[in-house]
């Protein structure tokens, strides 16, 4: 099953506030996560999916059927939110069972899937008991359970980790994954975590103020961001606003940097961005791109050390990351420098 929003925009009744122009697409049994800041308009998007929000302008469409009009329990998506959700006063059996009886299952078959989905996520000796004695992540594996087993067309995750422990995070993050890599659930799952995000998606949308500003692989959006605001959503950078004065060279106003400048013309601004792996520490003299200077704060990581570097006439520290500390020098090799036409709102 697959899921595509074309176009996509909501504006909360009376709020300036929702989603504008989405356009994204979840192919069948891949993960599709959306990642922002919190009021980004992630859950929006879940919502809509849903069929819980009326009024948007755009198409949803689930397995290529339009969904406009189609009630929330007609659009078979399972969904699973920050805060459980369980019903109380239901053991966790019947929790799990609990779609298929909506569905007008019978009690003899879905008591037997949802055993078999409790098995799955390793809770089936406690399928009689309350969901209150359950830990959070146990909570969460139930839900979990709730939500694949009518066999969604879409499953929905929403921020699913957020309330839980870091060890117990860690662990449900892999179990999700395998999970989902089971059932081959077509699957939305929003989270403002780039580790969950990275670690779990095949493809991420990085979302802000209710606009997708790019969908791509967890490795193209490390090493080829369109811009230097996605850039700040994934892993750690320096950004340097620059000018192109030529082809291949960009001024960073302490210094004239090597650069693949692209289809960029001379005279254009520019977002430099350097990520810290990059900085050779304490290069040759004729090394390209290097930049004399001294090292600034360190911060110890065990297996490596993230630190700054100061070039000379810089306004701002370079960050850098290495086993070996920059003692006069840096330098960044040309293909690793990437040249990104500014933005507006770096001014603003
Ligand atoms: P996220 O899930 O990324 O934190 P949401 O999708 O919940 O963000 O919200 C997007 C924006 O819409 C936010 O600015 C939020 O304050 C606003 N919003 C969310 N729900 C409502 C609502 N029921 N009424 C008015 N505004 C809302
Ligand atoms: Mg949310």
């Amino acid at each position: 099953m697959s899921l595509h929003f074309e176009n996509v925009s909501f504006t909360y009744p009376g709020a300036q506030h929702g989603i504008e122009a989405v356009t994204l697409s979840v192919a069948p049994g891949e993960l599709l996560a959306v990642m922002g800041r919190s009021g980004s308009g992630k859950s929006t998007i879940l919502r809509l999916t849903a069929g819980l929000l009326d009024g948007y302008r755009g198409r949803i469409a689930i397995n290529g059927h339009d969904v406009a009009g189609v009630p929330v329990w007609r659009r078979e998506v399972g969904m699973v939110f920050q805060q459980y959700a369980l019903f109380p006063h239901l053991n966790v059996l019947d929790n799990v069972a609990y779609g298929l009886r909506m569905r007008g299952i019978d009690a003899a078959q879905r008591r037997a899937r949802a055993l078999a989905m409790l098995e799955r996520v390793g809770l089936a000796e406690h399928a009689q008991r309350r969901t209150t004695v359950l830990s959070g992540g146990q909570q969460q594996r139930v839900a979990l359970a709730r939500a694949l087993a009518i066999d969604p067309k879409v499953l929905l995750l929403d921020e699913p980790l957020a309330a839980l422990d870091a060890g117990i995070r860690q662990q449900l993050r892999d179990e999700i994954r395998t999970l989902q890599r089971a059932t081959g659930a077509t699957t939305l799952l929003v989270t403002h975590d780039q580790d969950e995000a990275l670690s779990l998606a095949d493809r991420v949308a990085i979302i802000d103020g209710g606009r997708v500003l790019q969908v791509d692989t967890p490795q193209r959006l490390y090493e080829r961001p369109v811009s230097a605001q996605v850039a700040r959503f994934v892993g750690h950078s320096s950004v340097l606003p620059g000018r192109v004065i030529a082809p291949g060279t960009v001024d960073v106003s302490f210094a004239l940097l090597r650069a693949d400048t692209g289809a960029l013309r001379a005279g254009d601004t520019v977002d430099l961005l350097i990520r810290p792996e990059h900085v050779e520490p304490d290069p040759p003299a004729d090394a390209v791109n290097r930049l004399a200077g001294q090292r600034a704060e360190v911060r110890y990581f065990g297996a490596t050390c993230r630190y700054d570097f100061i070039p000379e006439a810089a306004s701002q520290p370079l960050l850098c990351e290495g086993r070996r500390l920059a003692e006069h020098a840096v330098a960044i090799a040309p293909e690793h420098l990437r040249v990104l036409p500014a933005q507006a709102s770096r001014f603003c």
